[in-house]
This record gives structure tokens, C-alpha cells and sequence, in this order.
């Protein structure tokens, strides 16, 4: 397959077309924002793979399609739907501040919140029935959503912990294939989760990485050897 030109610059991806109309591929770079580490983006591309084929083995349908090279992996081409959908098992960050939980409170059921993506109103926390007045998804789409955050979450907490490693909290992303099936997508890695050493508590996430940059691809590495000493990779 053949990469064409480049049509979409985040803050840690780079999509390029393809001369496949349907697949395009996706290429981690070593910075997030400004902090670059050499290497940080191939770890993450491994995780990211990793974790998907392990969803699609138990059921749930992803963009992935192949790695392709260390930092690159080939997608479907998805209409995504601009919702960041947080899942959480444990109180931190902006539930703490929301809500007045202490960090660290295991929550009594998994808790699901949907934020709109929009840089210019800055992701604003959102309810269903914002989603539908804004048109995103469709309420039956959104169920389909909401089924597949929680058992991603069941499939996950289980596994991680299985590696030292507590799901604290995941931000999930789904996309709309041509034919309307809805798929997880963007990427799962220690930048878009809070982990936790399920023994010592220490952070094993971006918050580490916002403090101390230069830490970020040792964990993404230490998250890395675990999956791949349990004949993960
Ligand atoms: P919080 O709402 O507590 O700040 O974030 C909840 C979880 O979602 C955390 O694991 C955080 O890393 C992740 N998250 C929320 N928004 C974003 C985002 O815009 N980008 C990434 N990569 N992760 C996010």
C-alpha cells in the first residue's frame, strides 16, 4: 500500500491518505504537546496495537487494521464522532475537582461521562441529550457506545491488573464506518489512561509524563515488558 499525503496533524499522530480509499495510516510521533522522546511514538504505536487486537479477540470492532512499520499502523478511514468517552474505576483528576471525591476513591460502579470535542469551547463535559441536540450520534448509536465503554473496561481492568497495572481511568474515541458500524478508535496507550501500580500506587501515566517528560517512554516501555513477559506482543 502506498502513503499519500498528509491529512491531519495532532498533537501526537500524524493520518496520511492512502491509494486505498477506505485505509489510512496512522504515525505516532515522539512528541505530545512539547515534550519529544526518542522512541516514545513506536512504544505507543506497539501498545495501542496491542490492546486493539486483544478488544477485536473479544468482540469489540476497531479501526485497526495492521501494524505497518514500528511508528505506523494502518486504519479504517472513520467518520469520528467528536466525543471524548471517559470511563472510570477510581477517582482522580477532573472527577475529583467536579464532584469533591478524594483521589484514590475506588467508585462503587464504573462511571461513564461523555465530553464534546470542540477546542473552542475547550472539550466541555456533556450529557446525552447534548450530544443528540448537537446532532454527534443518534441515541441509538450512543447505546452502542455506552456498551462497548463498559466492556472495553471489563476486558481491560482484568488484563492490566493481570500486568501489576490499575485502570484507573481511559478516554476511548468511536468512529462510523461508511456502512454506519460504529468501532473504537484513535489510540488506547499511557497517554490517554490513568495507570496505577496495582502495589505501590505510583502513577504510571501522563500524569507522570506532564511532571517529568523524559519518563514518559520508560513507562510506555515498562507497560510494554509487562504485556510482553505475559506472551503478549
Ligand atoms: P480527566 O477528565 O480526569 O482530566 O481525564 C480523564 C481521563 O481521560 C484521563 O486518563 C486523561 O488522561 C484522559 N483524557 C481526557 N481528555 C484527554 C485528551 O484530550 N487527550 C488525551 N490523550 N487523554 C485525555
Amino acid at each position: 500500500m502506498e502513503k499519500k499525503h498528509l491529512l491531519y496533524e495532532g498533537r501526537a499522530k500524524r493520518v496520511y491518505a492512502t491509494d486505498d480509499p477506505e485505509l489510512l495510516i496512522a504515525a505516532y510521533k515522539d512528541s505530545r504537546g512539547t515534550a519529544a522522546v526518542p522512541g516514545r511514538g513506536a512504544v505507543n504505536n506497539r501498545v495501542s496495537v496491542c490492546l486493539m487486537q486483544m478488544l477485536e479477540r473479544e468482540g469489540i470492532p476497531t479501526h485497526l487494521v495492521e501494524q505497518r512499520s514500528d511508528r505506523e499502523t494502518v486504519i479504517r478511514r472513520v467518520h469520528i464522532i467528536p466525543l471524548k468517552v471517559i470511563i472510570r474505576n477510581v477517582a482522580a483528576g477532573s472527577l475529583c475537582t467536579r464532584i469533591g471525591l478524594p483521589e484514590g476513591t475506588r467508585l462503587r460502579s464504573a462511571i461513564l461521562e461523555y465530553y464534546y470535542r470542540s477546542a473552542a469551547l475547550g472539550d466541555p463535559m456533556i450529557n446525552r441529550y447534548h450530544a443528540f441536540e448537537l446532532q454527534l450520534c443518534t441515541p441509538e448509536e450512543l447505546s452502542v457506545i455506552d456498551r462497548y465503554a463498559f466492556r472495553i473496561n471489563d476486558i481491560l481492568k482484568p488484563f492490566l491488573r493481570g500486568l501489576g497495572v490499575d485502570l484507573i481511568d481511559c478516554k476511548l474515541e468511536f468512529g462510523r464506518l461508511p456502512d454506519g458500524t460504529i468501532v473504537l478508535a484513535d489510540e488506547i496507550t499511557p497517554d490517554t489512561c490513568r495507570l496505577w501500580d496495582a502495589e505501590t500506587g505510583e502513577k504510571l501515566d501522563r500524569d507522570r509524563f506532564r511532571r517529568d517528560p523524559g519518563r514518559a517512554k520508560d513507562v510506555s516501555e515498562a507497560i510494554l515488558r509487562r504485556m510482553t513477559r505475559g506472551n503478549f506482543v
